[in-house]
């Protein structure tokens, strides 16, 4: 029951929060340029980007349950499905690897530091450092 009401609450949220426009579909968002990752339901602003003038926003996915790393970028992202493979920062299209579904336990690979909670150990496909990624659980 307290579930249930902490459901509503959070659906209540997010239905009321952010602007006016919301569709209530979280997309992960992507520079082209300089990398940075957002989660929002609308296009984030174009100034300010890292990479000088403007960002240049490439749609990834929606947010989901699913971590996917790639292994040129080094980019990780939370999605429903496999994100488009269009516009990686390191130029060129993005080399995704499916790591692993959202669950309990914090896992970090030793070589190229991407953190993730999963139920079981990660897939080894595809580290950013070249090879396989070295997963080791963090107690916290
Ligand atoms: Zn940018
Ligand atoms: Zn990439
Ligand atoms: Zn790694």
């Amino acid at each position: 029951m307290t579930r249930l009401i902490a459901t509503i609450i959070i659906g209540l949220t997010l239905l009321c929060g952010g602007h006016a426009d919301t569709k209530g579909t979280i997309v992960n968002y992507q520079c082209v340029r300089c990398g940075t990752l957002l989660r929002l339901d609308h296009t984030p602003a174009s100034q300010g980007c890292r990479a000088g003038g403007q960002h240049r926003w490439q749609e990834l996915g929606a947010l989901g349950r699913d971590y996917y790393s790639c292994r040129r970028c080094n980019t990780l992202v939370e999605v429903s499905a496999e994100p488009t493979d269009q516009g990686c920062p390191a130029k060129g299209r993005h080399e995704w690897n499916r790591l692993g579904h959202m669950g309990d336990t914090h896992y970090r690979c030793d070589r190229c530091l991407l953190e993730v909670t999963c139920n079981r150990t990660p897939s080894p496909t595809g580290c950013a450092q070249g090879g396989r990624h070295v997963w080791h659980r963090t107690d916290n």
